[in-house]
């Protein structure tokens, strides 16, 4: 037995439609995948190489409140599509890339959008805008065997009953499969290793109090107050 000389953290999950957890090892977030979101922050919509951004694994949060959080005064929801990996590799190729999935879910990139444009502008990295604590509220992740994949569907988010940000999966510039291939070329994907896929345009900012309801044909409504 291992002794360790500090309390063993606790490792990050996701809970699941099909009974027990998802263990999570990396969270992948891609940036600008929906042409009109991309166009919506001043960039242009073409197809360039993707490029990604991490939060941490213990940013996911599945309890359906999300803290407002410090250092900020501009918190955007971002509705994104989650993909739960249960089996890795390295050049991964685009047509086996669907068999590396084990499951979806509804998630929100909750993003402390003034702190990540101080940062564009400075040409630093996004973390404080976008890898704080409870950043990534979260459901339940359902099984492919459940819910199949899914190339097209509804993706909405609701603030306080109205709609906010409205797309399709099908919108994505960058694909399910384009993403973990993509990724593989970079990184060693092992299980647990998760990606969010971008989000449509709409995005805006909440406030104490307002609920957030994300829906994503298949998968349901996530929704989370903002505390
Ligand atoms: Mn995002």
């Amino acid at each position: 037995m291992t002794d360790y000389v500090i309390p063993l953290p606790s490792i990050p999950t996701i809970p699941t439609s099909s009974g027990g957890d998802f263990p999570v090892r990396r969270v992948y977030c891609i940036g600008r995948n929906y042409a009109a979101h991309a166009v919506e922050m001043g960039h242009d919509p073409d197809r360039e190489p993707p490029f990604f951004f991490q939060k941490n694994p213990n940013n996911l949060d599945a309890s359906g409140e999300f803290p407002y959080p410090p250092h900020t005064s501009d918190v955007h929801h971002e509705v994104e599509l989650v993909i739960g990996l249960k089996k890795g590799g390295t050049n991964i190729s685009v047509e086996d890339a669907l068999d590396h999935v084990w499951g979806y879910a509804v998630s929100l990139d909750m993003t402390r959008r003034d702190l990540q444009g101080e940062a564009k502008k400075m040409g630093r990295p996004w973390e404080t805008g976008k890898a704080f604590e409870r950043s990534g509220p979260v459901g339940p992740l359902k099984p492919v065997s459940e819910v199949g994949h899914l190339p097209q569907g509804r993706i909405e988010l609701k603030v306080n009953g109205e709609v906010r940000q409205e797309g399709d999966l099908n919108q994505m510039i960058w694909k399910v499969p384009e993403m973990i291939a993509y990724l593989s070329e970079y990184f060693e994907l092992q299980p647990g290793d998760v990606i969010m896929s971008g989000t449509p345009s709409g995005v805006g900012a909440v406030q104490r109090g307002d609920n957030m309801d994300a829906m994503i044909d298949g998968l349901g409504v996530l929704s989370v107050k903002v505390v």
